[in-house]
């Protein structure tokens, strides 16, 4: 069958990612080799509704897949959430004869493709980009692996610090809604306790483990907060609730922050951002659009958006045991 789709626009949006522009590089050459068009939409849904596009080609990708952040730039766009400023972008696609969107980036940024695809009835396909791997079907997020091994390498120079001078670290990582940052990098640097949105460990459980590190005598602590944990306390008022209830230690915290989304992507991101790209690809020119390219099993699958949108991914319980039974 003639393939009818001759121009795929793409944007980033949301929060950016490392792999984003592994995943740009992907679907920029993707298209070409499958004699589409390819069109950057600069500044996400902002760049649709203004017009900011560019054809590109092969070429336009080149140097990118090793670099952290997004090329064609991300935005949090207020006025594609009104219908006025959806129909501005629709324009926009129209007027520059866009056949296909993909759009890479977090649950908030397929939200807004949804709407805006069953508003124009416009075929869009969501590639899976943020560090908090908290997308439903797909069990990596692009950007992921980079983020949590950035916080690894991180929690393991406080640790130095930390064991010299027998400190307790608070460390806070990025996770409003979701632990798997938090708890993936605080069982791989050895963490003694993980604080999570997802799970209600309790102040006193922390401070009874404390104790309990202090007597079998570890000299030096390591708790990682994911930014969303559930005692609701922020990183500080728990330094100080600690200081508190254990004179002995000597509490300090890092606040991680916006590091944690830069630097380059790591072997992992660069792969997965290459096959999710493809597929997104090969998925808009097979009509397979409204869905989300993911990996299950390590296999590359689709996901209805709306399901995407709306599952909510579990955290991992069996890494909740292993982390308690490592911090004895
Ligand atoms: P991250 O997980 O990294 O924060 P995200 O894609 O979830 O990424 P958001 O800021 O939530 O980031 O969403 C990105 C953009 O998607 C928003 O700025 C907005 O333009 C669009 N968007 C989000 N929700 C809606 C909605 N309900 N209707 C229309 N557009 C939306």
């Amino acid at each position: 069958m003639k393939n009818q789709i001759k121009k795929i626009a793409l944007l980033t949006s949301g929060g950016d990612a490392p792999g984003m522009n592994a995943s740009i590089r992907s679907v920029v050459r993707a298209c070409v080799f499958h004699n589409i068009i390819p069109v950057g939409v600069y500044k996400g849904y902002d760049g649709l509704i203004e017009g900011r596009f560019e054809e590109m080609n092969a070429r336009s990708v080149k140097g990118i897949i090793n670099k952290g952040g997004t090329i064609l730039k991300t935005a949090r766009s207020e006025k594609f959430k009104s219908k006025a400023g959806r129909y501005e972008a629709y324009k926009s696609i129209k007027e520059n004869k866009i056949d296909g969107l993909i759009v890479i980036g977090g649950d908030g940024t397929f939200t807004g493709g949804l709407i805006f695809s069953e508003e124009n009835k416009f075929p869009v396909i969501g590639i899976p980009a943020t560090i908090d791997n908290d997308i439903f079907g797909t069990s990596h997020t692009i950007g992921f692996d980079s983020a949590t091994n950035t916080v690894m390498n991180a929690i393991d120079k406080i640790r130095d610090t930390a064991s010299s001078h027998n400190r307790l670290f608070f460390v806070e990582v990025m996770g409003r809604d979701a632990g798997h940052i938090a708890l993936n990098t605080g069982v791989a640097g050895g963490a003694e306790e993980i604080l999570i949105p997802e799970e209600n460990l309790g102040l006193d459980r922390l401070i009874q483990s404390l104790k309990r590190s202090e007597k079998t005598g570890k000299s030096s602590s390591i708790v990682v907060v994911a930014e969303g944990d559930k005692t609701g306390e922020n990183v500080f008022h728990l330094k100080e609730y600690v200081e508190k209830h254990l004179s002995n230690y000597d509490a300090r915290v890092a606040v991680l922050g916006h590091m944690q989304r830069g630097g380059t992507p790591t072997c992992f991101d660069r792969v997965l951002a290459s096959r999710l790209g493809v597929y997104a690809v090969e998925s808009m020119i097979s009509k397979k659009d409204g869905n989300m390219v993911g990996l299950q099993n390590n296999k590359v699958v689709l996901t209805p958006l709306k399901k995407a949108i709306k599952g909510v991914t579990k955290i991992n319980k069996e890494l909740l045991k292993v982390s308690d039974i490592m911090s004895i």
